[in-house]
């Protein structure tokens, strides 16, 4: 079932405030980032243990920021999406996505079953080649 325009409207809303908690989230990431840089957070403590709970925590926090940043490109492409009238429709086999899933995930781009095989096929635990 195509999305009706209230269903429409309350996902555009979802988009949006998702959008804005996300930026606000990385403006703090990279405002902490300024003031406690990489050096900081070492201390400048020579002892090797402190020095890899450094680079510990600058891996983590570059991963959330990744992170981030794919999300709110999810988004924006789903906000394009709104705008060219193809949004909530599954980008692999073509048919409506629940209002129920782009609810809990507003920038889904395939339907379950796409989305499970898509995982199948390239997600997951890494196989070995051989
Ligand atoms: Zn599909």
């Amino acid at each position: 079932m195509p999305l009706t325009d209230k269903q429409t409207h309350d996902l555009r809303g979802l988009i949006d405030a998702r959008r804005k908690a996300l930026l606000a989230e990385m403006r703090e990431d990279a405002a902490r980032a300024r003031e406690q840089p990489y050096s900081e957070h070492a201390g400048g403590v020579s002892d090797s243990g402190d020095e890899s709970v450094a680079t510990l925590i600058a891996d983590l926090e570059q991963a959330e920021l990744t992170r981030d940043l794919e999300e709110f490109r999810t988004l924006d492409v789903a906000r394009n999406r709104l705008q060219d009238g193809s949004y909530g429709v599954c980008t692999d086999c073509g048919s409506d996505i629940a209002f129920e899933r782009l609810k809990a995930s507003p920038g889904a781009m395939r339907c379950i079953q796409c989305q499970e095989r898509h995982e199948k096929t390239y997600g997951g635990e890494p196989r070995p080649s051989l």
